[in-house]
């Protein structure tokens, strides 16, 4: 089996927050029966995800997920393969990042307090993961 990890980010449509829930909902079900697991992230309009699994519902899942209406603008960051997953207690973890996160974490701040920077976030390889991690440890 080949494992990989995804990672991408996009804008969710009309900051419509409302519709976080039931993206959450289908993400959580559909992952379990895919064996996908990994984190999303919100902050101001803007989602970063990590998938993990299997490569054939990896790609499988991202697809699906950038016909998804509620969101556009999906940029891949990376996709690598991984010799063990990094999210393996989440279906799919999530975290909606704040003013609170942005004081508390000053390293990561740029990458994430006005939506996440993808130039940023690009001209700095492996900072993407690095926070997905940190959030989903705080998590436990
Ligand atoms: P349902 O959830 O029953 O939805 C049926 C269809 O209607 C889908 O095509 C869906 O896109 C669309 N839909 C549902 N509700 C609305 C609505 N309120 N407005 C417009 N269209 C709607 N899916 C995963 O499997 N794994 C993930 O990790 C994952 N992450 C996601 C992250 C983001 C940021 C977004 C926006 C979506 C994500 N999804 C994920 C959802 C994915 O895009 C599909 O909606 C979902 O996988 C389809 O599940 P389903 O077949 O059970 O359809």
């Amino acid at each position: 089996m080949r494992l990989i990890q995804l990672i991408y980010v996009s804008d969710l449509v009309g900051e419509n927050e409302a519709a976080i829930p039931a993206i959450l909902e289908s993400s959580v079900r559909r992952n379990g029966e895919n064996g996908i697991t990994g984190m999303l992230l919100y902050s101001h309009g803007n989602f970063l995800q990590v998938l993990e699994g299997e490569q054939d519902s990896v790609r499988e899942t991202y697809s699906r997920i950038c016909k998804d209406p509620r969101h556009h603008n999906a940029i891949l960051l990376t996709e690598e393969d991984v010799s063990e997953r990094h999210f393996a207690n989440w279906s799919m973890g999530y975290r909606q990042l704040g003013p609170e996160h942005a004081a508390k974490l000053p390293k990561y701040a740029p990458y994430f307090q006005f939506g996440f920077d993808v130039s940023a976030i690009r001209a700095k390889p492996g900072i993407a993961l690095e926070m997905l991690e940190l959030f989903s440890q705080g998590m436990l």
